[in-house]
């Protein structure tokens, strides 16, 4: 059983708490943990981790505390990916759900589609049972200065996770508030099926970045064609990193495959990560 999960990749702005921040990304792993040593499913154990990220506030950019649109308006997307089927579910613009994974799995579970956005996710969403907030509720004071002050950070903080359960099973899960300063209306990759999240049998992967650049790369189907290719995980994912920088994308991702291989390359100065292995402690990076 093992358990990855992302937190951005960008650059750490000079205030922020490194050691706070390190505990936030044990805490994440620790509920994927708790969710496979008790045989949960990989699925299951991916959107535990990224629904903790959601909640967090100080530091994640998902659910609330993302990362706000040009207007101050705030548009959460998430997905998640099954391995062993490909049932995948996502939600894109959404400003209600207070746990946009939580949507995505509704989604996955419930319907017959794959992508759900804005207001009519929330309310499919709500009828699932996912809770339900005021748009201002997932609006936070540093996201306001941060936008208000063009803080020239590269902004990390969107969330991934994936997941290898005991029966061998892969998931993957992404969740986010998109880019500092985007377009309403503005779709990244991260809830996009094949760019910023995938999952088969063989391999699990959750991307951050520039997501234009990870859309147009088709990233994380990519690595996953190049490893049923007989393509290294490592290999692999370096190899769809350097396209999408040529197509002048920064940013990073993790990927885990069936035989509990980790790769988490990046491009930018940082990207917070965690991995845990069963019969391991938690390692965590900044
Ligand atoms: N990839 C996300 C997007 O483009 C942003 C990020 O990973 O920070 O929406």
């Amino acid at each position: 059983m093992i358990a990855v999960i992302h937190a951005g990749a960008g650059a750490f702005a000079p205030d922020e708490r490194h050691d706070d921040y390190r505990e936030a990304l044990t805490q994440a792993l620790q509920r994927a943990r708790e969710v496979l040593e008790r045989n949960g499913s990989a699925l299951d154990a991916a959107q535990a981790a990224v629904m903790f990220m959601e909640d967090e506030v100080d530091f994640f950019n998902a659910g609330r505390g993302a990362t706000l649109c040009n207007d101050g308006t705030v548009e959460l997307s998430a997905a998640v990916m099954r391995g062993s089927d490909r049932a995948a579910g996502a939600v894109a613009a959404v400003d209600r759900s207070r746990y946009p994974v939580q949507a995505a799995r509704a989604v996955l579970d419930r319907s017959a589609h794959v992508l759900l956005i804005g207001a009519a996710a929330d309310r499919y969403a709500a009828e699932a049972g996912v809770e339900q907030r005021e748009p201002t509720y997932f609006i936070t004071e540093r996201q306001q200065r941060r936008l208000r002050d063009a803080e020239p950070v590269f902004d990390h903080d969107t969330v991934g996770a994936v997941c290898l359960d005991a029966d061998g099973a892969l998931a993957a899960a992404t969740s986010t508030g998109g880019r500092r300063g985007q377009l309403p209306g503005r779709v990244g990759d991260s809830p996009l099926i094949g760019a910023g999240t995938w999952a088969d049998d063989v391999v699990a992967i959750s991307c951050t970045g520039e997501g234009e650049a990870f859309i147009r790369a088709g990233a994380a189907r990519q690595i996953a064609a190049l490893i049923h290719g007989g393509s290294q995980l490592d290999a692999a994912a370096e190899q769809v990193l350097d396209d999408v920088a040529a197509l002048g994308g920064k940013g990073g991702l993790i990927a885990l495959d069936r035989r509990g291989q980790v790769a988490m390359p990046v491009s930018t100065p940082a990207m917070p990560r965690g991995v845990w292995r069963s019969g391991e402690a938690p390692t965590v990076w900044i």
